[in-house]
């Protein structure tokens, strides 16, 4: 069994190996390998100390040196280097009390959490794989190293990155391990947000996101995300169509970013957006700021949330379409509406069918509208006017609310004809203001 191995990797482990060390990837970049899928970093464990690694290699930055890591730089790469260590005891469930190193790749490999990710390879001795991990990766299951509680007990965020990693893989989980972990739910509470945040990030992210439904039948989401129960409590009618709120929710993460080019902040925002989309604004934002998002993710999801219903009325005549279009991206702040097309779109898309094709096509005429307004550079905001507020109290305007009330009654003459937005016609208008 062999796995691709980036050069700088194996240039580490062979400079291990030829001082009398052992030295092997580990973790979840075997795991990648044998699945064929790119890892996005390489650690390597090794029998040598933190100082051995740092004497053999020009370049080193102590990572996290009492734990037993050095990462070694080759060119301008880094990579992890870790000592075989055994965690010590956990006295809550969070921390290991101590860390203990040792010369034996076994008891490295033993305090990983899924079978999955305590596998070891270098091209010398090929895979080891003690735990059964490479049976697991063919069979699709996620398994716990050892007893399942046990596990699970020494480190509640197993509970979540079980979940994670099957949401991510499309795998099933072993039913102890799955048990284990539903007894176990109550534990995450000594868990930090953040660390909750990371792992249902990734499993909203992920091509199953799904795995949110599990995580609420074995009474996890319980403990992270209360508001996902209260989801699949509800059921909703839409004249002959009924549906399950919280199915519903996961469809449109599913959907949410699939079509467009994303960054990965921004796929966040949709994602959460999506899982939130059904809760008020308030309710959001007190979940985002639970999460301990930063302030742009939570604002975001929270405008997104918001407005998520909000369609423009095309019914009537064409000449006040575009009209309506920059009333509604000046109210909801222009640098929103893509997400915002692409949201309504995922919801449209896992609604009600009956529905599906007219709701697409007056979206789609919509978005067509937008791309014309933008493209045409008309005046949506206070930044775009061609007038600014020293202009108008060039005038004789006071500043402060007086200001504030001129400049955002232009904007609303400029919204309604864009062809006003030139200075001259501006500054007079602006004096029929100021009395
Ligand atoms: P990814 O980086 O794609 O999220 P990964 O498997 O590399 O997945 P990391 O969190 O980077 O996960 O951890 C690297 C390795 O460290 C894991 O493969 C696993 O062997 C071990 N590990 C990480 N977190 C834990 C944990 N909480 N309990 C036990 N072992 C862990
Ligand atoms: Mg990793």
């Amino acid at each position: 069994m062999n796995i691709q191995v980036p050069e700088k990797v194996n240039t580490i482990i062979e400079t291990l190996l030829a001082h009398g060390f052992e030295a092997y990837a580990v973790g979840g970049c075997v795991r990648d390998g044998l699945l064929g899928r790119e890892a996005d970093d390489w650690d390597i464990t090794t029998s040598a100390s933190p100082y051995e690694v740092k004497a053999l290699f020009r370049r080193t930055i102590d990572t996290g040196i009492q734990h037993g890591t050095v990462t070694v730089m080759l060119d301008k790469e880094g990579f992890e280097v870790t000592t075989y260590r055994i965690d010590g005891e956990y006295e809550d469930g969070r921390h290991p009390k101590e860390v203990l190193f040792t010369k034996n790749l076994e008891e490295d490999l033993k305090r990983r959490d899924f079978t999955i990710n305590a596998m070891a390879y270098n091209e010398q001795t090929g895979m080891v794989d003690i735990f059964g991990g490479v049976q697991d990766l063919n069979d699709k299951i996620i398994r716990c190293v050892g007893v399942a509680g046990d596990r699970f007990d020494e480190d509640a965020l197993r509970i979540m990155r079980a979940f994670r990693f099957s949401a991510q893989l499309g795998f099933s989980i072993e039913e102890k391990t799955r048990i284990a972990a539903a007894e176990r739910a109550e534990n995450l509470k000594k868990i930090s947000a953040e660390r909750i945040r990371v792992e249902l990030t990734k499993l909203l992210l992920s091509p199953h996101p799904d795995r949110l439904l599990w995580m609420q039948q074995n009474g996890i989401t319980e403990i992270v995300l209360p508001e996902y129960d209260a989801m699949v409590a509800t059921f909703l009618q839409e004249g002959k169509y009924a549906f399950n709120l919280g199915v519903y929710t996961l469809k449109v993460i599913e959907q949410a970013g699939t079509e467009g080019n994303w960054s990965k902040k921004e796929l966040q925002m949709l994602k959460f957006a999506a899982l939130l989309h059904s809760l008020s604004g308030v309710a959001a934002k007190a979940v985002m700021r639970r999460l301990k998002f930063d302030n742009e993710t939570t604002d975001m999801v929270v405008r997104l949330v918001t407005a998520y219903d909000e369609y423009i009325d095309l019914s009537g005549s064409k000449e006040e379409h575009p009209v309506a279009m920059r009333h509604m991206m000046h109210r909801l702040g222009p640098d929103m509406m893509e997400l915002l097309w692409e949201l309504q779109r995922a919801q449209i898309v896992s609604g009600n069918p009956e529905i599906m094709e007219h709701k697409s096509a007056v979206l789609a005429k919509t978005r067509v509208l937008y791309r014309e307004v933008v493209a045409r550079g008309d005046c949506v905001s206070l930044k775009q006017l061609a007038v600014n507020g020293k202009d108008i109290i060039g005038i004789g305007a006071t500043p402060g609310r007086q200001l504030g009330d001129i400049l955002d009654q232009l904007l609303q003459q400029v919204l309604d004809k864009p062809e006003l937005n030139e200075r001259e016609i501006l500054l007079s208008l602006a004096k029929q203001h100021i009395v």
